[in-house]
C-alpha cells in the first residue's frame, strides 16, 4: 500500500528482547472494519486499505513495503504472580513514520504463532478484536491516551475457545509497545547492560525532554510515574474499568494498552469489577489507582541496579519517586473533577464536595456518566436537580461555590460540557454491536456506535437509546484470548 513508511528502532535493541516471526497466512481474508482517518495520520493512502490489498496486508498474508516482522519479549506479574510473557499472537510489523514525523508501531494482534505462544493458538476470536477497535476508538475520542485500531480481518478460520468463534486479526497502531513487564524482563535476566539500553531507548523515544537530564534514569521513572497518574486520573473521571492491570498491560508511553475484559461503570460503586477472571475485585474501579502504582514500584523494582550502585540508594530514590504517586493522582483527580462540576478556581472544601456527591451516587446506585451529564445540562432545565432531599441540599452547595467564582454560568457549562462525556461505550451498546458482527454478519450497528462515540462531548444530540445504562450488575467480559 502507497505510504508505507516503516523503521525499526526497537530492533535495534539486544536481542534479548525480540525474536523473529512471521504472520501465518490465513484462509479467506476479509476486511470488516478500517480506521480512514487514522490511515490519513498515518501517512498511508486511505482509499487503498479497502481494496483487495489491504485485507491481504492487515491478515499478515502479505507484507507491506518494509516491513521487518518481530515479537516482543517480556515478563509481567498477572494477578500479581511473575511470569515470562512475550507477544504470543501479535506481531510488530515495524514503526510507520508519519508525515509530520511522529512513530508508530504497526502491530497485528492474532496473526499466528510465534516463539512466545506457550502453548496458545497465535490466534483471536472476531468479538474481542472488535471490542478493542470500539472501545480504544471511544477511548481516544474522549481524549484519553491510549493505543489505536487501524482494521480488522476477519480470517475465514475458526478459532476454538470454550465455542468455536470466527478467528480475526486486529491491527494496533501505539506510540509503542514497552510495558513495564519488557523492564522486568529485562532484570529477570540481570542483564545490566539490555536494561540500560532500555531505558535509554525509552527515554529517548517517548521522553525526549529528559534528553539533558543530570540524572536520567531517576528521571525517566519520575516521568513514567507521572504520566502513569495522569492516564490513571482520566480512566477514574469516565468510569473506565481496564479489567487487567498486569504489569504487561501497562505501557511506558503512558497509552492505555491491551484492552481485554475492559468495560465502562454504570451505576457509581468503586467495587465495580466486569472481569469474569478478577474473583478477588483486584482490578475494580476503585482499587486502579493503588494497583497502578504497586505496577509503579514493579518497575521501579527492575530499575534500581540504574539509579544508583548502592542499592541502598537506589531503594531510597524510588521510594521518594513511588511516593509522589498518590498525590499526583489525588491533585490531578480534583482538578478534574472541579471541572466536571464546572468550578474554575480551588478551595479547601472542594474535596468534600465532590466526596459528598460520590456518596450520594452510591448510595442511590445512580449512573456515573449521566449524573455528570444532567448537571451539566441542569443549568438549562432546573427541574433535572430536583432528584431528592440529600441531592438538593447538596446542589444548594454547589451553587453557592458557583457563586463565589466570577465566571459566568455559560463558563461553567462549557467547561462542564468539555469534561462530561455525553456519550461513552456502553456495555449492551458494545455487546450489541459485537453481536450483530458475529451472529449476523452486520457491521452496520458497529458503525453507527463507532459515529456517535466519536464524538462523545457534542450533548447536542439526543439519543437515548446511547445513553440509557444497561443493567451491569450481571454483566461479565472475557479476558478474549
Ligand atoms: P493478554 O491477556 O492479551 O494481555 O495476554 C497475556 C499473554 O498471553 C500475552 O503474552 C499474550 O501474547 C498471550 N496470549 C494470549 N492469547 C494468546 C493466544 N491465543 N496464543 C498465544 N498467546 C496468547
Ligand atoms: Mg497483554
Amino acid at each position: 500500500m502507497p505510504g508505507w513508511r516503516l523503521e525499526h528502532t526497537y530492533a535495534d535493541l539486544p536481542q534479548l528482547f525480540y525474536a523473529d516471526a512471521r504472520p501465518a497466512p490465513v484462509r479467506a481474508p476479509r476486511l470488516v472494519a478500517c480506521n480512514k482517518q487514522l490511515a490519513v495520520t498515518l501517512g498511508l493512502e486511505p482509499e487503498t486499505l479497502d481494496g483487495p490489498q489491504g485485507a491481504e496486508i492487515f491478515a499478515g498474508n502479505a507484507l507491506p513495503e518494509g516491513a521487518r516482522p518481530i515479537a516482543q519479549a517480556y515478563a509481567g506479574h498477572q494477578f500479581g504472580g511473575f511470569t515470562a510473557l512475550g507477544d504470543g499472537r501479535a506481531i510488530l510489523l515495524g514503526e510507520q513514520v508519519t508525515p509530520s514525523g511522529d512513530r508508530f508501531d504497526i502491530q497485528l494482534k492474532g496473526a499466528g504463532q510465534t516463539r512466545y505462544s506457550r502453548r496458545g493458538d497465535g490466534r483471536a476470536a472476531l468479538g474481542p478484536m472488535l471490542r478493542e477497535y470500539i472501545i480504544s476508538e471511544a477511548m481516544h475520542a474522549l481524549g484519553i491516551p491510549t493505543t489505536r485500531s487501524l482494521a480488522v480481518v476477519m480470517t475465514g478460520e475458526p478459532v476454538y475457545r470454550e465455542s468455536e468463534l470466527e478467528g480475526a486479526v486486529l491491527t494496533r497502531v501505539a506510540s509503542s509497545h514497552i510495558r513495564v513487564g519488557t523492564m522486568q524482563w529485562a532484570a529477570a535476566h540481570d542483564d545490566q547492560p539490555a536494561l540500560r539500553a532500555l531505558a535509554d531507548y525509552t527515554r529517548a523515544r517517548h521522553y525526549p525532554e529528559l534528553a539533558d537530564a543530570a540524572e536520567p534514569h531517576l528521571a525517566l521513572l519520575d516521568a513514567i510515574i507521572e504520566r502513569q497518574a495522569r492516564l490513571i486520573v482520566q480512566w477514574q473521571l469516565v468510569g473506565f474499568i481496564h479489567g487487567v492491570m498486569n504489569t504487561d498491560n501497562m505501557a511506558l508511553s503512558g497509552e492505555t494498552i491491551d484492552y481485554g475484559p475492559c468495560a465502562f461503570m454504570d451505576a457509581y460503586d468503586p467495587e465495580t469489577v466486569f472481569s469474569s477472571i478478577d474473583h478477588g475485585g483486584r482490578y475494580a474501579y476503585g482499587n486502579q489507582p493503588p494497583v497502578a502504582q504497586w505496577n509503579l514500584a514493579r518497575l521501579a523494582e527492575a530499575m534500581l541496579p540504574l539509579l544508583n550502585a548502592d542499592l541502598n540508594r537506589a531503594v531510597e530514590l524510588a521510594t521518594a519517586s513511588l511516593e509522589r504517586f498518590p498525590v499526583l493522582f489525588e491533585s490531578g483527580w480534583l482538578a478534574g473533577m472541579r471541572s466536571k462540576l464546572g468550578l474554575f478556581t480551588e478551595e479547601p472544601e472542594d474535596k468534600a464536595l465532590v466526596d459528598d456527591l460520590l456518596l450520594w451516587m452510591e448510595r442511590t446506585s445512580a449512573d456515573f456518566t449521566n449524573t455528570f451529564r444532567n448537571l451539566t445540562m441542569a443549568d438549562r432545565s432546573e427541574d433535572a436537580r430536583r432528584l431528592d432531599a440529600q441531592f438538593d441540599a447538596w446542589h444548594s452547595r454547589l451553587d453557592a461555590r458557583r457563586a463565589r467564582q466570577t465566571q459566568s454560568r455559560a463558563e461553567a457549562e462549557a467547561l462542564m460540557r468539555a469534561h462530561n462525556p455525553a456519550f461513552i461505550p456502553r456495555n449492551h451498546k458494545v455487546e450489541e454491536a459485537l453481536q450483530a458482527a458475529s451472529g449476523n454478519d452486520d457491521f452496520t450497528v458497529m458503525q453507527r456506535l463507532l459515529d456517535v462515540l466519536a464524538t462523545p462531548y457534542d450533548h447536542d444530540r439526543d439519543l437515548p437509546a446511547f445513553s440509557a445504562p444497561g443493567d451491569s450488575r450481571t454483566y461479565r467480559t472475557f479476558c478474549g484470548t
